[in-house]
């Protein structure tokens, strides 16, 4: 295991320390406030830090719904073993910030304000890290190693460092956010212990750097981690072996990767080649396409799509009788299950901040690009009239699975009756097995 920052000469990070240290980033409690419509005056208790305005330089403080990130502290400590330390002087600092708010006579607007929540247990940002075969670093997120052949993952937050110190470092900046240029991949090699065999990572404490783990370190990035953990676990020990193994296995490896792809994982540069999936082998017709989507971009194996481009998705404008998709054999084939990829709208930001100020770019329900109402048709020949599969009807998600008794079909048509408000219809991937 690993504690603190690497320095330079490590790793050769241009972001690492000169000199390695055994600081983390710090923890954070938050708290919600609430406008009570009336005057809720403000007693600090008197520990509560005196905070000035020049400690606020970097640091804003509107709108106050929600709390800040930024009252962050004990990153210089222990963060496991020192944590009711970090807690008490976390609490401090919380409430020297509310005072400040409410009586300092800056913000005359907050007099209705009260807090109505506040954490007890401090958030944690860093602890330890685990060391793997492989240790994801700066060049890493820079996409200067090239691409892993054992890539389970993308991440894509910026390396975003912050003073171990956090709010004692009031004079700086609370942080320094780095984006890289594109989404970058995660390998399998940083999910398992290099010398205990049967423990796998899946979240903050994989095999990375400091700096690495400074982007890695996020919500959607650990998810996709553990996505990844889960799969390969589940075929380790479907096949009594260990993650190493699985991670030298090449043919098992690419598996690991394509059940991923199926369960819809992005794992970058990576495209559907499961030889199970009847779809690839289909010839795919629709009742209109929006231009310059076309139908066989739902067989292409991609599932995402810049902004604004057409180039793995199929689209279609709605008329009252709704728009289809087709998937047609030369010969029938045996189906026991569809799996269809919707577009969710990953373009736009979809947080669940509290922040109002995040919100309003938000979108709060389904998203719009969804398809909401579809039947699934099949035919057992070309001339024969066409029976319901199934009917989806009130869907938001991406990732929509109808599994069914087995049918000898020769044509699968998805006929789309209504989104969830867009005028296109949008797929990204449809797939059919037996
Ligand atoms: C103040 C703060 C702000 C942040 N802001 C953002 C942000 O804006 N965007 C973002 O994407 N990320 C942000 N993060 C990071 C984000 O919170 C983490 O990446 C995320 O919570 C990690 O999720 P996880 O499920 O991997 O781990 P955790 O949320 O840590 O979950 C691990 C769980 O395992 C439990 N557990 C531990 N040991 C055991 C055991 N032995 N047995 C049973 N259960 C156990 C723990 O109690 C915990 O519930 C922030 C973090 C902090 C602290």
């Amino acid at each position: 295991m690993r504690r603190g920052r690497e320095s330079k000469a490590e790793f050769g990070e241009s972001l690492a320390l000169e000199k390695a240290d055994k600081k983390t980033l710090g923890s954070s409690i938050l708290f919600t406030s609430k406008d009570y419509g009336r005057p809720m005056p403000f007693k600090p208790p008197a520990w509560a830090r005196k905070i000035r305005k020049e400690m606020l330089r970097f640091r804003g403080v509107r709108p106050w719904e929600y709390g800040y990130w930024w009252i962050e502290w004990g990153g210089q400590l222990d963060t496991i073993r020192d944590n009711e330390q970090i807690r008490f002087e976390l609490l401090s600092i919380a409430l020297g910030v509310w005072d400040y708010i409410k009586n300092s006579g800056e913000f005359p607007e907050a007099a209705a304000w009260a807090m109505d929540w506040i954490g007890m247990i401090p958030g944690k940002r860093e602890s330890r890290r685990i060391v793997g075969d492989y240790m994801l670093t700066q060049h890493d997120v820079e996409g200067r190693r090239g691409e892993p052949a054992d890539a389970v993952a993308v991440g894509g937050w910026p390396l975003d460092d912050h003073p171990p110190e956090g709010f004692d470092r009031w004079k700086e900046r609370p942080n320094r956010a780095i984006r890289p240029k594109e989404p970058y991949s995660i390998p399998l090699g940083c999910l398992y212990s290099r010398n205990v065999g049967n423990l796998m990572m899946a979240g903050r404490n994989i095999s990375a750097s400091h700096v690495a783990f400074t982007s890695a370190r996020v919500m959607a990035t650990c998810a996709a981690l553990g996505q990844a953990a889960g799969t390969a676990a589940a075929i380790c020990a479907r096949k009594g072996l260990l993650p190493r193994a699985l991670r030298q296995d090449k043919a098992l490896l690419r598996q690991c990767q394509q059940t991923l792809l199926r369960d819809d994982q992005t794992i970058k540069g990576l495209r559907n080649e499961d030889s199970r999936d009847l779809a690839r082998r289909a010839k795919v017709v629709a009742s209109s396409s929006h231009p310059p989507s076309r139908p066989e971009n739902v067989i292409n194996g991609f599932v995402r799509d810049m902004p604004g481009r057409w180039e793995n998705r199929w689209g279609a404008r709605m008329t009252p009788e709704g728009v289809w998709l087709q998937l047609e054999w030369p010969e029938p084939v045996s189906l026991r299950q569809i799996q269809i990829t919707f577009d969710t709208g990953f373009h736009r930001q979809l947080t669940l901040s509290a922040s109002p100020h995040v919100r309003r770019s938000v979108i709060r329900g389904p998203q719009p690009e969804t398809v909401r109402d579809c039947r699934l048709l099949w035919r057992p020949s070309a001339d024969a009239s066409w029976r319901e599969l199934a009917r989806i009807e009130g869907n938001y998600q991406r990732l929509v699975r109808r599994s069914f008794p087995t049918v000898r079909a020769q044509a699968v048509r998805l006929h789309i009756l209504a989104t969830n408000g867009a005028p296109i219809a949008r797929v990204y991937e449809v797939r059919a097995y037996g």
